[in-house]
């Protein structure tokens, strides 16, 4: 699914596809020539890409999740002590103010960390350890979806989705 502005912005199975495209959310960009799907009284060929026809409402009214992987995507895949990239697979979860002091996990006190800094602050602030946050933590509005490892480009993606999720992220 693209964004108005043709962002990638969540990868869905064909049904839900259909399904906003039947109710006029959204218009089909990309399909597969060779598969067809039908209804009592029609034939569509399945959609490959979709775009919203406004703003995505609907992914910014909810409230994002609490998770790991949420987390790695509001902190864009780095650590925030030191900026190095951590992979989704290897992240660690830091409570920024340790959980034997009372702190919370949670969006205002949980960061993703690399292992060394996480060892090094151990169970200290940031203060007594001397290290710094690259931002405060704070619950997301909405998450950067594109930087999630799902709708990045792949091989074994489907050939239409290349033009839009290498444009958003090249290889
Ligand atoms: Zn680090």
């Amino acid at each position: 699914m693209l964004s108005a502005a043709f962002e990638p912005v969540d990868r869905v199975g064909w049904q839900r596809a259909m399904t906003l495209f039947v109710s006029g959310r959204v218009e089909v960009v990309e399909s597969y020539a060779e598969r067809v799907v039908r209804t009592i009284d029609r034939a569509f060929q399945l959609p490959a890409v979709v775009r919203f026809h406004t703003g995505t409402r609907h992914q910014t009214r909810r409230l994002v999740r609490f998770s790991r992987e949420n987390v790695w995507l509001r902190d864009s895949g780095c650590c925030q002590y030191c900026a190095e990239p951590v992979p989704l697979a290897r992240i660690t979860y830091d409570h920024v103010v340790p959980r034997s002091r009372g702190g919370r996990t949670g969006w205002d006190n949980v960061v993703i960390a690399c292992r060394p800094c996480n060892q090094r602050k151990a169970d200290r602030t940031p203060e007594e350890a001397g290290m710094w946050l690259s931002r405060a933590p704070v619950r997301p509005r909405n998450l950067p979806r594109w930087r999630h490892p799902d709708i990045r480009w792949r091989e074994d993606m489907p050939a239409p989705w290349a033009p839009y999720l290498g444009a958003a992220f090249p290889t």
